[in-house]
């Protein structure tokens, strides 16, 4: 296993659209322990593997609470197949967007059909936090990120300063 640097806005690749995988064989392991040991590492609920800069349709989620046991899961190749029109809104945040968040009004539930870790066809119901976790996630896969469900005035002003983070020199106080 090892720990990727998570790539950030404005990176190019964030906005590329990820391939599906054909066979879940050896490098797709690897990659989705590498996905889940920076996802934790980082204090994610999500990650996509576009986020480490790999194009790949994996994703991997553990949307359980801090005293509950972890529930990792992994989706691979995951295709929204049902929405409900009741609706839910949580505060999102990215790893790949620091200190951003925005509030978010997405499907409550959806059904969600994708190939396990073991190359299983499967389905779950997803509920709640983990429906607007797996959308949110299933959204990098097609390179759109949560600053697009804002006004492109909005989105400009976010891009520009993170933009200016990544160019600003270490600071030394001396
Ligand atoms: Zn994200």
């Amino acid at each position: 296993m090892a720990l990727k640097k998570i790539i950030t806005v404005p990176n190019e690749l964030l906005r590329k659209s990820s391939d599906p995988i054909e066979t879940v064989g050896d490098n797709e392991k690897k990659l989705i322990k590498d996905l889940f040991e920076t996802m934790y590492h980082n204090k994610g609920i999500g990650l996509a593997a576009i986020q480490i800069g790999v194009p790949k349709r994996i994703i991997v989620l553990d949307v359980s609470q801090k005293e509950e046991k972890k529930n990792p899961i992994c989706f691979i190749n995951p295709i929204v197949k049902k929405i409900s029109d009741e609706k839910s809104i949580y505060e999102e945040g990215c790893l790949s967007l620091p200190e951003t968040f925005i509030e978010i009004e997405r499907p409550k539930v959806c059904l969600v059909e994708y190939i396990d870790q073991e190359g299983k066809k499967k389905e779950m119901e997803c509920d709640d936090l983990l429906s607007t976790c797996i959308q949110h996630e299933i959204n990098h896969l097609d390179g759109r990120l949560i600053i697009d469900f804002l006004s492109k005035l909005k989105r400009d002003v976010i891009i520009k300063k993170l933009s200016r983070n990544k160019q600003n020199p270490d600071r030394v106080v001396v």
